[in-house]
């Protein structure tokens, strides 16, 4: 640790002893699907209830099973109690925190002071650990990588009890295969990582309506040349002429000159209040939705001075809105196809959806740079599209035939978002970088203690 970070906040006293094992209760991701039985230990003293404990999980913003027990009853510990900034550097922004700190109380204290996190996912409800463990991307991955890439440091708790500090420098192996290795390498204790300077807390944002698919990953890849933030929503339920057409979204910071003088002001979200009945969502009201979003932007370019939480997290304006799908719950499958973008494997992911009848609620597609360090991180270079599918009869065959096409095309999938790939498409895709994940597990949990419903379902572990 650099002798320059100041201290935020000292340690507490441990606790004396792990409190009284909680009760059974139903434990699901975002997507709501699948739910599992599981007891999860919460406390602000993350290192002492990690002991014995199969897994840690942060908000549950992985939509599928990751941060799941892998058998039902199993104990997980949830961080989001653990949430102490413990040291900052306001000259070089290296930051020192818990895993359980959240990256909406991140932004709020770090904005108004100069940075903001290198990277950051879709929604602000995520923790530091769970933005390690899934090795987050973001809007500017084609120039800025992965969370995984701004991390010096990790303080973990291994699956036999010791607790380690790894980095590139120490116990690399084990540093990058928790990088995007989904809790499985140990429990996440503290995260230290770097920030990044902004010029002001606004964002200078451009947006314009896209006729067509193809256009659509034309005007992606020449943004990313120009953009630091680029993504393209997209709508896939119109089986016309319209298929595929949307809107592209290009940002980055305001210098000063151009931002208003104010700081923006924070919002509170209003919760949807109730789990809906799941008839109550219909594909053509999702048709007219997309298709008043796509006329109302209208044809010319438009500019704005937006606010960073419009920006980078347009659907966190409703809290909850996963209960839109009723208990049916829904799914995003997450895939990048690499190469070019105007390669024709990308219509032929179109084309299955459509064979299939998927019917695709939200469709956004971004761009991926280079690899990183993580062992099993998600990005590679090329196109990643992100699909809500509600949960149906036709989901897990769906599924089935796009990781066909993600593997006859070298893509992989976004383990953070999986709930339905099947094991054997799992290792076709992932035969390469496999076998040195799991050599990393056989050295430091050889008995797989450290578990999750994903990795039962996908990893062979035992339940
Ligand atoms: C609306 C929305 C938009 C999103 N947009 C993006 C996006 O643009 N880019 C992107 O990359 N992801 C995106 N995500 C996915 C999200 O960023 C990841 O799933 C993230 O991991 C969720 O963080 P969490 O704290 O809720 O972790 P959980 O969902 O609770 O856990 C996720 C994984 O991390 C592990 N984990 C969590 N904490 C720890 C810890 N302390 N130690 C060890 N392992 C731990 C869990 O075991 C699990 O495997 C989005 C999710 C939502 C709901």
């Amino acid at each position: 640790m650099e002798p320059t970070l100041r201290v935020i906040h000292g340690g507490k006293e441990p606790a004396r002893e792990l409190p009284a094992e909680p009760p059974p209760s139903e434990l699901s991701g975002w997507g709501m699907y699948p739910r599992v039985q599981g007891r999860q230990r919460l406390s602000e003293n993350l290192e002492r209830i990690t002991e014995g404990a199969t897994l840690t999980r942060g908000l549950g913003r992985s939509y599928g099973d990751a941060s799941l027990p892998g058998a039902p009853g199993a104990t997980v510990a949830g961080s989001v109690l653990a949430d102490r900034l413990l040291a900052f550097d306001r000259e070089t922004g290296l930051v020192r925190a818990e895993a359980g700190v959240t990256l909406m109380r991140l932004n709020r204290l770090s904005l108004p002071r100069g940075w903001f996190v290198p990277v950051t996912p879709g929604t602000h409800w995520v923790t530091l650990g769970g933005m390690v463990a899934a090795d987050v991307h973001g809007k500017n991955h084609h120039v800025a990588g992965t969370f995984g890439e701004h991390v010096r440091s990790l303080r973990l708790r291994l699956a036999d009890g010791r607790r380690i500090e790894v980095s590139d420098e120490h116990e690399r192996a084990l540093f990058r295969a928790t990088l995007g290795g989904m809790g499985l390498t140990g429990h996440i204790l503290e995260v230290t990582f770097q920030m990044a300077r902004v010029p002001s807390p606004w964002i200078w944002q451009e947006s314009e309506q896209v006729a067509s698919f193809e256009a659509i990953l034309e005007r992606l890849a020449d943004a990313g040349r120009d953009w630091p933030y680029t993504v393209c929503w997209n709508d896939l339920l119109n089986d016309g002429p319209g298929l595929g057409r949307g809107l592209i979204v290009r940002g980055r910071w305001a210098e000063p000159g151009e931002a208003p003088a104010r700081r923006p002001p924070w919002r509170s979200a209003p919760t949807l209040p109730l789990l809906l009945p799941s008839w109550a969502l219909q594909p053509w009201m999702v048709r007219v939705h997309n298709l008043a979003r796509y006329l109302a932007h209208g044809a010319r370019v438009r500019h704005a001075i937006a606010h960073p939480e419009t920006f980078f997290y347009p659907l966190d304006v409703v809290r909850e809105w996963n209960r839109l799908y009723g208990r049916r719950g829904f799914i995003q499958y997450q895939a990048v196809l690499p190469g070019p973008h105007d390669h024709p494997r990308h219509r032929q992911l179109i084309a299955t959806l459509r064979r299939r009848r998927g019917d695709v609620y939200l469709c956004v597609i971004k761009d991926c740079g280079a690899e990183g360090r993580g062992l099993l991180s998600f990005p590679r270079p090329g196109v990643s599209y992100a699909l809500d599918l509600p949960v149906g009869r036709g989901t897990q065959s769906l599924v089935d035939a796009l990781n066909e096409l993600v593997i006859a095309e070298g893509g992989r999938i976004y383990l953070a978002k999986d709930a339905l790939t099947r094991a054997e498409h799992f290792r076709a895709m992932e035969r390469d970088r496999l076998p040195a994940f799991q050599a990393v597990r056989d050295t430091w949990d050889p008995e797989r203690r450290l578990k999750s419903a994903l990795s039962v379902r996908l990893f062979g572990d035992a339940p």
